[in-house]
């Protein structure tokens, strides 16, 4: 494995168009793009890394990936009522469709989703609170206590986050959030400004590969059947609109963010993390979904088969 994670970091050192950074997030605009890093833990806990796995970069909406594993756990299929379950086919942070159905987003991983899923999670604690409790749940999937904020990209967001504020208000407005406005946010763009390392990231993603076990702690974290649910939103709206094509040449589930990281599973055999900034014209890495085409070629590990 080993061998194949290198040669897949060699191959696109050699890449020239490797996107663009993404620049409506100041603090995410000055981010070296020639960084890239690959990580794959397997189902048994072996950690295979090339290139900068232990840089530490804003992992953005993956971390809706685990705000809705914790959405599920404490309010379970009433969270449906909240928020559908379909691709939008619509980029992450259109407004378009929820007019159209009554202020419910149509799945937790474009932006209004994930507000929806935040609000969710708080009851009605504060935002400092139910960070804390989301923080602690990464650091338990992850098996990993130094896990953080960034809150400097969370003060950026926070400064340039007019398309999120309306998102939230108009879901407001169908009086579909449960919280203040301005605290659903707060929450928000914290937990999208948590950073992490490939090796981090791919270690939280093993209770996904494993029906809810984490191999590696032989600690559950969620039932089969939930693991399995997560694992079919991701392949269905992990990608936003790029998602069946991320479908069609990768074949995983999968959960870009804007900072430039996609953790995708191979349910049964590996969790793999890779970052590289630059992004393609719908918002996910280029060069991160160049690699993952490429590890599923020589792996076999597409749940489509061959
Ligand atoms: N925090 C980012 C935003 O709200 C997350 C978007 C993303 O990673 N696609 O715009």
């Amino acid at each position: 494995m080993q061998n194949i994670v290198d040669s897949i970091y060699h191959e696109m050192r050699t890449r020239t168009d490797r996107g663009k950074v993404a620049n409506y997030i100041p603090q995410l605009a000055c981010v070296d793009p020639s960084q890239f890093a690959l990580t794959v833990v397997t189902q048994e806990g072996e950690v295979f890394s090339a290139g900068c796995a232990q840089t530490l970069f804003s992992i953005q909406s993956i971390s809706k990936v685990f705000t809705l594993t914790m959405a599920l756990g404490k309010l379970g299929d009433a969270l449906w009522a909240r928020v559908g379950r379909e691709p939008s086919g619509d980029p992450f942070n259109s407004i378009v469709q929820l007019e159209h159905e009554g202020g419910i987003p149509r799945n937790p991983f474009i932006n209004a989703g994930a507000i929806a899923v935040a609000d969710a999670i708080m009851g009605h604690n504060e935002p400092k609170e139910t960070l804390a409790e989301i923080l602690n749940f990464v650091r338990f999937v992850a098996n990993d206590d130094s896990i953080s904020i960034d809150e400097k990209v969370a003060q950026s967001e926070m400064m340039t986050g007019s398309r999120n504020a309306s998102l939230a208000h108009f879901m407001a407005s169908f009086e579909r959030l449960e919280n203040p406005v301005d605290k659903v946010l707060g929450t928000y763009f914290h937990h999208c400004s948590i950073s992490m390392t490939t090796e981090q990231l791919a270690r939280a993603g093993m209770f996904l590969v494993s029906n809810g076990t984490n191999h590696c702690t032989g600690m559950r974290v969620v039932p089969e059947h939930r693991a399995r649910r997560i694992n079919s939103l991701m392949l269905m709206c992990g990608h936003y609109d790029g998602s069946g094509e991320f479908a069609y040449r990768v074949g995983l589930p999968g959960k870009s963010g804007v900072g430039g990281g996609i953790l995708a599973i191979a349910p049964g055999k590996a969790s793999i993390a890779v970052w590289s900034p630059g992004l393609d014209k719908i918002g996910n890495s280029k060069l991160g979904t160049e690699a993952l085409e490429m590890l599923v070629q020589e792996t076999g590990w597409s749940i489509f088969g061959h």
